[in-house]
């Protein structure tokens, strides 16, 4: 069968290369000159040096980018570290700590004072269970409660993080899901990892390479304004494009931000190379060789300061924590308006599923309804849903 894959994001590229391996010949067509949509890299000409769009971090539980990366030869250029630790400082009090999860599936960490978060108790930790019963209604706030360090200090960063919504407005379920694929399985599964060299380097260059060698077409620079009548087709595209593309689609209509920092700077990668921030704007800073990035997630709070203001508060919360030299250095202020869907009960309720009502269109994205958040593993596993949908008509 040929089939036409519209979007070179990591949910085109998923399909395309899941449709290639099943050997059906693929025409993947993306708008943009280079591939990666959300996910990529680029030179930068002020900072002198590669950048990628943003920091995306992922967990090794993500089991269908694992198989995505193995499929493409990419799976070694993914790095972190050895264990399960993620290292945080909040960036008021000065005070730092690791949370040291361990690696079986029973969490023995929660009853280590040294393990967990400081100034938490043991029995706090029942919010992680009340998680496990989410609804889509319950917003993560709600469920887990908002009083305490283990709030401040673990569950709030983390529902940002995984969410890209703050969590008085984000539905704690995809956060139930998310929690299933990793905490819950174990630190085996919960290991902090993320792209060597960079976003293109991992997910993008190596699968272009993969198709291309196995006679897929790829196609630069071409963007699709309208479906071709009985054409097996995958459109992964942003949810406003899809609706332009395929009738009588509803899709998700709000979007949140992430805004991402990159300082020509060093500073020692510590113990994991990244770590969590609480308490100011900051959220995680990831340490490349010359390199600091900051990411802020549910960034529409922040919608309305300007991109040195951000910065000049951003590296004022790093040298302080970090004790570096407080002369704002050489930025790139990066801000995605439409990062995400926002994780609202409402805004899940509008992600169609896989099948269109034309029988061989297929819908792929982060957006979809993957029953994850809009986050690399639903993207991949969004194309790979539709990959074998096209393949096994309902
Ligand atoms: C700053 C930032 C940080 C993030 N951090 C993380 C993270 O830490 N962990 C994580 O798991 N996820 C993270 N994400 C989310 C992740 O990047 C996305 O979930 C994923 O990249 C979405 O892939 P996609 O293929 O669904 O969509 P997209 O990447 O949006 O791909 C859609 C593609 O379709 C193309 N296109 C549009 N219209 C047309 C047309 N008419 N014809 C042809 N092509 C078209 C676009 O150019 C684009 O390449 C982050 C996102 C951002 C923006």
């Amino acid at each position: 069968m040929s089939v036409h894959v519209i979007g070179a994001g990591l949910a085109g590229l998923a399909a395309a290369c899941q449709l290639t391996e099943l050997g059906h010949h693929v025409v993947l067509f993306e708008a943009a000159p280079q591939a990666g949509g959300r996910a990529r890299s680029y030179f930068d000409k002020q900072l002198g040096c590669r950048i990628d769009n943003g920091n995306h971090l992922l967990l090794s539980g993500n089991i269908s980018t694992l198989s995505y990366l193995h499929r493409i030869g990419a799976r070694r250029s993914l790095i972190g570290p050895a264990e399960p630790i993620f290292p945080f400082r909040d960036v008021v009090s000065g005070q730092d700590w690791t949370l040291r999860l361990n690696k079986g599936a029973f969490p023995w960490w929660v009853f280590s004072r040294a393990r967990r978060v400081p100034g938490t108790r043991l029995l706090q930790y029942r919010a992680l269970k009340r998680l496990r019963t989410a609804t889509r209604p319950d917003s993560v706030s709600a469920l887990v409660g908002t009083a305490g360090q283990l709030y401040h200090r673990l569950l709030k960063p983390l529902a940002i993080s995984a969410l890209n919504t703050m969590p008085e407005d984000a539905s704690a379920e995809p956060l139930r899901a998310v929690l299933a694929e990793t905490i819950e399985r174990g630190g085996y599964a919960t290991l902090p990892r993320w792209a060597r060299l960079g976003l293109s380097e991992t997910f993008i260059d190596p699968a272009l390479e993969w198709l291309r060698t196995r006679g897929a077409d790829v196609r630069m620079g071409e963007r699709v304004t309208e479906l071709q009548p009985g054409q097996a087709t995958v459109v992964a595209v942003p949810p406003w494009v899809a609706a332009e593309l395929v009738p009588g689609l509803h899709v998700p209509t709000e979007f949140e931000s992430i805004c991402n920092l990159h300082f020509r700077a060093q500073m020692d990668p510590g113990e994991a190379g990244f770590w969590g921030l609480v308490g100011g704007m900051s959220e995680w800073v990831f340490v490349r060789k010359d390199v600091i990035s900051v990411t802020i997630s549910a960034a529409n709070r922040y919608a309305d300061m300007d991109h040195e203001a951000i910065a000049a508060r951003v590296w004022g919360e790093l040298a302080r924590t970090f004790k570096l030299d407080s002369a704002v250095p050489p930025n790139r202020v990066l801000w995605e308006k439409r990062a995400t869907i926002r994780g609202t009960p409402a805004q899940l309720a509008l992600r169609p599923g896989t099948r269109t009502a034309i029988a061989n269109v297929m819908l792929a994205g982060d957006w979809t309804d993957t029953g994850l958040p809009a986050t690399i593993e639903g993207a991949i596993r969004s194309g790979n849903a539709a990959a074998m949908a096209l393949v096994n008509p309902a």
